[in-house]
């Protein structure tokens, strides 16, 4: 975008704005004009850093200064709800070799065995945070490694310490939520309960994965019934929404999904859960899947793709070229009326190498990977308003009158404008007023420093 003239202060209007509908809590307002992808042409009112009315393009006028986009797109700040922030940069100190879940869960280990101490975990989460922020996301749900900690130190103690530190220092930036992550058998002992303490005392989410310690995804856990009867049992006596991962594999025999949605039945607890990954859903036979589908819509269970990490570590193997994308079946969720999700996961560690904490990025390659378009239909939806309901952030994902005016202004009138290009010279509004948010440089991981 040429320099902008922007208004002074943060009582203003945005005139000729396009907004996907997606972002529009009642949809379109009468009146406004849509282009081929159904978004209006608009004026926003921001009023002390607020949003204010949000009226068909022309329908507003005052005395206070306006900014016309000239029919370019305003979006609300982006919510990514699955990542790992306690794991993101570490890649380059602890590589995986083979890049695929064993090596990454080897990885890991070793990774937080050696190095996971609150500095570390501090810096890199910052780090992190900084990413994304300065790419205009408002909320971030991240999962924190919670395994039983042994006799070595107590890591959930640890990395939930500085979690708390986090989520009060960036309270109204990036909003926080955390998830404790650990092998779903640690349910079934006395450390399950003592997890779901330390979690429902950091107002955080009961979490886990569906394998169990130093296993893989795959053939149903014997015990999976009674493990979930012991999570959700925790859940519930602590009044704790849960997270988990769920079948993040190509083995068929994978179908804990199912097993999620009967436990979520049998406990009562629709609309109070939600499954990531769930890639083997797709490999499955047709009326299983199906049947599998229509349980987890029944449960209001909310799933969430993680697109680009799937596409990195499913299907991999040395010498041999993909044959699969690796993504959850999205299109027949959503038609089955499950709320889904995109979010970015892993960055730049050993399950994902790359990545920016970058929503727009993350759902520029969802559209192409799940083939979100022709139409593109609500597909932005995935990144904003069905993860801000998922969260329960009422004034997350969209443009809300009364809620902070967060927007992202990119140079591009149309959505297939947004997802051609990667949006690098994007704007952001941080509260009503336009924001020069710097990426932070890879040096302030290592505490170094380089002019640039
Ligand atoms: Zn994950």
């Amino acid at each position: 975008m040429p320099p902008f003239s922007f208004p002074e202060g943060n009582t203003y209007r945005l005139r000729n704005a396009r907004v996907p509908a997606a972002f529009l809590v009642a949809g379109p307002p009468g009146g406004a004009t849509c282009d081929g992808d159904g978004a209006p042409l608009l004026d926003i009112e921001i009023v002390s850093g607020r949003f204010g009315r949000i009226a068909p393009a022309g329908a507003l006028d005052g005395p206070e200064p306006s900014f016309d986009l000239a029919g370019r797109q305003a979006w609300p700040w982006l919510v990514d709800m699955h990542t790992h922030l306690d794991k993101g940069h570490t890649v380059a100190r602890t590589p995986n070799l083979d890049g695929d879940f064993p090596g990454a869960r080897d990885a890991t280990t070793a990774d937080r065995t050696a190095h996971w101490d609150a500095e570390d975990l501090r810096r890199r989460m910052a780090f992190g945070l900084a990413c994304a922020e300065a790419h205009g996301v408002a909320a971030i749900r991240t999962h924190l490694d919670s395994q039983d900690g042994g006799t070595l130190r107590d890591q959930a103690e640890v990395s939930w310490r500085v979690f708390r530190e986090m989520r009060e220092a960036w309270a109204g930036r990036v909003t926080l939520q955390a998830v404790g992550l650990t092998p779903i058998d640690a349910y079934g002992l006395d450390y399950g309960r003592r997890l779901a303490d330390l979690i429902a005392d950091s107002e955080g989410l009961l979490g886990g994965v569906t394998r169990p310690t130093g296993g893989l995804h795959g053939a149903g856990l014997a015990a999976i019934d009674a493990l979930l009867d012991h999570l959700f049992t925790l859940a519930a006596e602590r009044d704790l929404d849960i997270d988990l991962h769920v079948d993040e594999t190509d083995d068929p025999a994978a179908t804990s999904l199912d097993a999620v949605a009967r436990a979520t039945l049998r406990h009562g607890y629709e609309g109070r859960v939600t499954c990531g990954h769930c890639c083997s859903l797709a490999l499955q036979p047709p009326e299983i899947a199906e049947a599998t589908i229509a349980r987890v819509a029944k449960a209001g269970i909310g799933i969430v793709t993680l697109p680009t990490v799937n596409m990195y570590l499913q299907d991999r193997r040395r010498g041999r070229t993909p044959r699969w994308r690796g993504v959850a079946p999205v299109q027949e969720l959503r038609a089955a009326g499950v709320p889904v999700a995109v979010a970015g996961d892993n960055c730049r560690d050993a399950f994902y190498a790359y990545g920016d904490h970058d929503m727009l990025d993350t759902l520029r390659q969802a559209v192409r990977i799940l083939h979100l378009d022709h139409p593109f239909g609500d597909a932005v939806a995935l990144a904003g308003p069905v993860p801000a309901r998922l969260m329960r952030l009422p004034e997350a994902g969209r443009i809300v009158s009364g809620a902070p005016a967060n927007l992202i202004l990119l140079a591009a009138r149309s959505l297939n404008e947004v997802v051609a290009r990667p949006q690098a010279d994007r704007r952001l509004i941080a509260r009503g007023r336009l924001a020069a948010l710097p990426m932070p440089p890879y040096e302030a991981l290592t505490g170094e420093s380089a002019p640039w």
